[in-house]
């Protein structure tokens, strides 16, 4: 049996910067980093706007306690306000660390690290490396781990969270390689398995973010945070759903409709452009429906609107969102400096998750934690997003997190004993479940139940919401999931099976998919990313708390947990 004292499984921002932290602390601590992609192309790697932290370089009216008021605001009054303190306190040295690191952020003419406007920030505070950040820091975090020696096992499909008395134990693993399944043992094992994105039809996430970690956790009996809240980024390229980063009205671009008219005057006037996500995806939504979409032929009533970046210049286009010209260049024909995007909104991020407490610790219910289990990054819910996540503060929650996190763990695996696992039992378990799926005669192919169940949630779980549409989509789901009972695979070998990959990963879909739409119907409120039509205002009296969802075969059960209020008290939310 393969083992470490610490198993992290995912080689994104949040996984890489626990391990880095770890590894400083003690390096007689052995680590074990799991991926199922190479590490560099975890999607943190895509990550393209940048970082919120209250450096003050371009504003020194900045602070912390304005960006912890920003981030409160922005998530609608859900967030945890002890967890956004800490994140926006430890903001700023985390960014001189990773610069410090070797990390290239943009800068100001006298050298300092430039800082840009973002959606719902009060204050330039957003430090980026042009619109490649996540590249830019993913790539010094992993070459640093390199130097410290941690294990790295990259391309191993991690399937189950072995999970007995209480005490994550370990976990078994496939290798997409030639198949063969091991489990690896630790005293302590940490999920910084990112988000969910390919829960939908359109998104602007990577093939990989199929929500594993998260469907691991509910399979084992742990409850799930938060899932209703699901973030749809405004301005995803129609019709692809690749990202056009926030950094691109941050940089003065303008939202468009078909009749020429900056819409977001009547939505947010006083945030225009640079309103929260949640607000702007809707009122594009809105201006949609209402018939002021664009077709391709530039015709009304189409199903995008535009962004329009021609008044910013080509200097400044190429020389501070390049990859966003490149993308538009690239996927359909259009080059931003003289004609406007086609974009409409595109699902994001994932604001709920694994329920942990501010060092990484995993919440089993109100009162306890699960011995040995950590999580940070999107795959946690700490909650610092609430109801809705500004942007350039999920890559802050993955390096301040990530780092807690880390810290935690080195703690923790001091003077422990490696649990006991019935090595034998678990691969067994592993092994028929794959044969399984290789011979059963099955009369669905994956990608036919995958695109139905994809298109059910975007129809019944996207922007606007209601008890019907919900109940609707969640009889389909339930025939969809006989239908996966019945898929067949026609890839039988045991090398390179991307198939049987695909076949666990829709597994996965769909039980962070059924969750999402459960804790959805259950809040009766909007809120945030959530809006039911047929419940338009947020109600504190009922849902100023945090769901948690726990999955059992037989359906899933829903209970509520309070918000922490240290700092600011919920008020209405308007820009
Ligand atoms: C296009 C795009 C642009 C963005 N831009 C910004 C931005 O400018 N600023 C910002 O703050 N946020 C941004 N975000 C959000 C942010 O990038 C992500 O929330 C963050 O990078 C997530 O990091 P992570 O470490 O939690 O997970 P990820 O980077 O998603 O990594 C997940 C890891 O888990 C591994 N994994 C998952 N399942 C398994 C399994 N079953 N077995 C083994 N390994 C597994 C994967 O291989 C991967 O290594 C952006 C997101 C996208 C999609």
């Amino acid at each position: 049996m393969l083992e470490h004292d610490v198993i992290i499984v995912g080689g994104g921002l949040a996984g890489c910067r626990a391990a880095l932290e770890i590894a400083r602390i003690n390096q007689n601590v052995s680590i074990g980093l799991v991926a199922k992609t190479h590490p560099i192309r975890s999607h943190s790697v895509a990550a393209q706007g940048g970082m919120a932290a209250s450096l003050k370089n371009v504003d020194d009216t900045d602070s912390w306690e304005a960006h912890a008021f920003d981030t409160v605001k922005g998530s609608d009054y859900l967030a945890d306000q002890d967890a956004v303190a800490i994140l926006t306190q430890e903001a700023p040295d985390v960014v001189i660390d990773l610069e410090h690191l070797g990390v290239l952020f943009s800068r100001l003419p006298d050298g300092r690290i430039a800082q840009r406007a973002f959606g719902g920030h009060s204050h330039n505070r957003t430090c980026y490396a042009a619109d490649k950040t996540g590249h830019a820091i993913l790539h010094e975090l992993v070459s640093n781990l390199r130097r410290y020696g941690v294990q790295i096992y990259q391309e191993w499909y991690v399937m189950q969270l072995i999970l007995e008395d209480g005490q994550a134990r370990g976990m078994v693993m496939f290798n997409l390689v030639n198949s063969r399944v091991e489990v690896l043992r630790a005293k302590a094992v940490m999920f910084a398995t990112g988000g969910y994105g390919r829960v939908y039809n359109t998104t602007s996430n990577d093939y990989a973010s199929t929500g594993d970690g998260l469907a691991m956790t509910a399979l084992a009996g742990l409850p799930l945070q938060d899932m209703e809240f699901v973030q749809f980024h405004p301005t995803g390229l129609y019709p692809v759903g690749v990202l056009i980063s926030e950094a691109v009205r941050g940089e003065g671009a303008y939202l468009i409709n078909a009749d020429g008219d900056r819409f977001m005057a009547n939505y947010a006037p006083s945030r225009m452009e640079l309103a929260p996500r949640d607000i702007t995806s809707r009122a594009i939504a809105y201006e949609i429906r209402a018939g002021r979409g664009a077709n391709i032929d530039g015709s009304h009533g189409g199903p995008f609107v535009y962004l329009d970046l021609r008044h910013l210049g080509k200097e400044k286009i190429m020389s501070r969102v390049p990859f966003c010209w490149e993308e538009a260049h690239r996927l359909v024909g259009v080059d931003a400096v003289t004609q406007p995007m086609p974009v409409r909104p595109t699902i994001h991020y994932c604001m709920g998750g694994i329920p942990v407490n501010t060092d990484g610790r995993v919440r089993y219910d109100e009162d306890s934690f699960v011995e040995g289990f950590f999580a940070a990054g999107e795959t946690a819910c700490v909650s610092v997003h609430g109801a809705n996540r500004l942007g350039s503060n999920s890559l802050l929650e993955c390096i301040v997190y990530g780092r807690r996190t880390g810290r935690a763990i080195a703690d923790y695996v001091e003077n422990r004993p490696l649990p006991n696992v019935n090595e034998q039992y678990y691969i067994d378990l592993a092994e028929a479940k794959i044969k399984q799926l290789i011979q059963q005669p099955g009369k669905y192919r994956i990608n036919q139940v995958r695109q139905k169940f994809q298109d059910t949630m975007t129809e019944y779980c996207g922007v606007f919401r209601s008890e019907e549409l919900m109940n609707q989509g969640l009889e389909k789901i339930s025939e969809l999931k006989q239908q996966y009972a019945e898929i067949y695979l026609d890839d039988k070998g045991n090398k390179w099976n991307t198939e049987l990959v695909e076949a666990l990963e829709l597994r996965s879909l769909m039980v962070v998919g059924e969750t999402i739409l459960t804790s959805a119907l259950q809040r009766q409120e909007s809120r945030g990313a959530h809006f039911r039509e047929d419940f338009p205002q947020r109600d504190d009296s009922k849902f100023l708390q945090h769901t948690m969802a726990r999955y059992s075969p037989t359906g899933i059960n829903i209970e509520y947990r309070p918000v922490t209020i240290t700092m600011f008290v919920p008020q209405e939310r308007k820009y």
